[in-house]
């Protein structure tokens, strides 16, 4: 058996080395290294396939949520709603901007935001609000972009870990993940579902105003060359990294229907065990799996990590502190009380590897390892 990774990006680059090798060195004997004609075609590229007017490459996720909170104008103090069950980079950019991030519960089915949550925070201050489409599967969009439209409110999705998912409306519209808020963002860390080599990142919007203020912000507030209408920041995409992207873009539906694969083989394999609780599936938008998280009984989840590790199965618990108990973003707005469902989460989420290049004969390894530490 193959060793077991949570992601295996080395066995994925063997199957496309001959195509990205030559994508690399092209960029190279090109010495076309920032913005060159891999960059432009990657953002036309990423426009056609999410279906939005603009894509705007940047240097990573993190850096695309804070240029997009950058581009609404928003005041120090304005206050940002976001959920607490998330990588801190979403709260971390809020912080940075010296507007005042708000923390909401999510929901214990998806792991996603609650909307009823949204509602109750929302005061005379708020401005937007940042739903993570978390571990591959969409926020409650349609109930998100009702109560935006009520409050006249932006908003930005998080889009690092669903690209490619699809959300369905009730009224049947169809729409990618990251075309849905006022702006979308992703990150095309070589972990996530589209990685790149390095670090990389893109900003969405359907709006010409916001999309034409957002590539001048990534280049030093530059509309026309040396002349700065705005502050911007220093975050492109490079060259290389455009080029690999190129090459793995038209694979993303692929990669993302063989992790579909492998998370229902999981569901499969886990059904009907006691002490496990498989990811549910909300109905309005596809899963990409991101991950594949389970919920463990939290009097059971360190000794299954211990043994799993122990077994050689990489286990991570994505993530084992809720954003309101970290250092950095302790704060009298947060009550520990008023978040049930992620201090719940923390205690009882594993994360099992899933990937590209997983086969069954690993999955079987993992499942039985799982189940023989519940069941004995
Ligand atoms: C990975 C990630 C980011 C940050 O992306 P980087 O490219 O690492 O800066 C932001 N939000 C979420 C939810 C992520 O998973």
């Amino acid at each position: 058996m193959r060793k077991l990774q949570m992601v295996d990006l080395g066995a994925q680059y063997q199957k496309i080395k001959s195509e990205i090798d030559y994508a690399i060195l092209d960029v190279v004997s090109s010495s076309a290294f920032i913005n060159g004609p891999a960059v432009k075609s990657f953002k036309s590229n990423m426009e056609n396939y999410m279906h939005v007017n603009h894509a705007i490459p940047c240097a990573n996720g993190t850096d695309a949520l804070q240029i997009a909170l950058m581009a609404l104008d928003l005041k120090p103090g304005d206050e940002v709603i976001t959920a607490n069950f998330t990588f801190a980079a979403t709260v971390e950019v809020i912080g940075l901007l010296n507007l005042t991030p708000i923390l909401v519960d999510v929901r214990k089915e998806d792991f996603n935001i609650d909307p009823s949550k949204i509602r109750s925070a929302i005061t005379p201050n708020t401005k937007a609000i940042i739903p993570v489409h978390l571990f591959g599967q969409c926020a409650p969009m349609e109930e998100i972009m009702a109560i935006a439209k009520e409050h006249d409110l932006y908003v930005i999705e998080d889009n690092a870990q669903a690209i490619g998912a699809e959300y369905t409306f009730s009224d049947g519209t169809v729409k990618k993940a990251g075309t849905i808020g006022h702006i979308g963002t992703t990150s095309f860390f070589p972990s996530k579902n589209l990685g790149c080599f390095g670090d990389g990142g893109c900003i969405f919007t359907n709006d010409d105003g916001i999309g034409k203020k957002i590539s001048a912000m990534v280049n030093h507030g530059m509309y026309k060359r040396y002349y700065h209408d705005e502050i911007g920041v220093n975050s492109r995409l490079d060259s290389i990294q455009a080029a690999v992207l190129n090459i793995k873009l038209p694979k993303l539906d692929k990669y993302n229907a063989s992790r579909y694969e492998a998370a229902q083989y999981y569901n499969k394999g886990f059904a009907g065990i006691n002490g496990v609780i498989t990811p549910s599936y909300n109905g309005s938008s596809t899963h990409v799996h991101h991950q594949y998280t389970l919920q463990v009984d939290k009097k059971l989840r360190a000794g299954l990590v211990e043994f799993l590790h122990s077994h050689d199965v990489p286990a991570m618990i994505y993530y084992p502190v809720a954003l309101h108990q970290q250092k950095a973003y302790l704060s009298d707005r947060f009550n520990h009380e008023d978040y049930p469902v992620t201090n719940e989460l923390c205690q009882t989420v594993l994360s099992l590897p899933i990937h590209t290049e997983l086969d069954k004969e690993q999955q079987d390894y993992i499942i039985n390892k799982v189940i023989t530490y519940l069941e004995q």
